[in-house]
């Protein structure tokens, strides 16, 4: 069974003309990154928040993990699902460990298990929470930011991730190490990732499956990386 199914879904946002996407279907394995490329104003950040119920389809179905995504209550796609977006729009006014924190204290975890988690979190993408937890976010570096919003995305340790151009905004170098430092924790974590990019080198790196979204959202699939270049 797919974690995250799309059924002939479109939306037309209000007063547009035409839709953003159109009749899109497509199946993500359990444990599958799967990379959506494709021109500006394709609809690719459509349908990740789609997929979270940012916004709602004006048809078609979603599903994630066997449920309709309008019968899971907002807490439990928090739990399910993390999203990560470029220049994460870190809240200014809280500390790194606060701003890890969100999901588990939306979810009124007790204190303890919230600070044992967000040292773990930190942990995980490498930044040591003594160092780091008590800054705030314009005191670090972006690259060093980015972690902390994939950090904040895995808070309830969703099964589900969603990630739109996470590492747009960030030199090439500390691009390249965040890549291959998520990819070594996906190793561990097995997330079913959707990652938008509008780089083909990164959908390349980073994909098990790429999808590419045209026009009128006709898909073509490149089951291997290397098969995108054929389009
Ligand atoms: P992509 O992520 O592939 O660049 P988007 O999903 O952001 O594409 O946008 C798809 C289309 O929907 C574009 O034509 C865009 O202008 C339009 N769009 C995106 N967000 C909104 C919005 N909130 N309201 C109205 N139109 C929108
Ligand atoms: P608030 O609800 O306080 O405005 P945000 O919407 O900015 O908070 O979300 C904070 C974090 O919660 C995000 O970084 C994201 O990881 C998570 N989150 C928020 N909304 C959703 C959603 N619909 N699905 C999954 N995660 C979400």
């Amino acid at each position: 069974e797919p974690m995250i199914r799309l059924d002939r879904v479109s939306k037309t946002y209000a007063g547009a003309g035409t839709p953003a996407v159109a009749e899109l279907s497509l199946d993500i394995a359990p444990g599958e990154i799967i990379v959506l490329v494709g021109p500006s104003g394709c609809g690719k950040s459509t349908t990740l928040r789609l997929i979270n119920r940012m916004i709602e389809p004006t048809s078609g179905r979603i599903h994630i993990g066997g449920d309709d995504v309008t019968d899971v209550s907002p807490d439990q796609l928090r739990r399910r699902i993390g999203y990560v977006i470029q220049q994460i729009g870190l809240f200014p006014h809280q500390t790194i460990a606060e701003n890890v924190a969100t999901v588990p204290r939306m979810l009124r975890w007790d204190r303890k298990r919230i600070s044992a988690r967000v040292d773990e979190l930190l942990d995980m993408v490498g930044l040591d929470p003594r160092l780091y937890g008590n800054r705030y976010p314009k005191e670090l570096s972006g690259g060093q930011a980015q972690r902390v919003g994939v950090a904040r995305a895995l808070g309830a340790d969703p099964s589900i991730m969603l990630m739109d151009e996470p590492f747009g905004a960030i030199d090439p170098i500390t691009r390249e190490n965040l890549q291959n430092e998520f990819l070594r924790l996906q190793d561990e974590l097995r997330k079913t990732i959707v990652f938008v990019t509008h780089d083909i080198d990164e959908a390349v790196k980073m994909g098990d499956r790429i999808a590419i979204l045209g026009k009128q959202s006709v898909i073509h699939q490149a089951d291997t990386p290397e098969r995108i270049l054929a389009f």
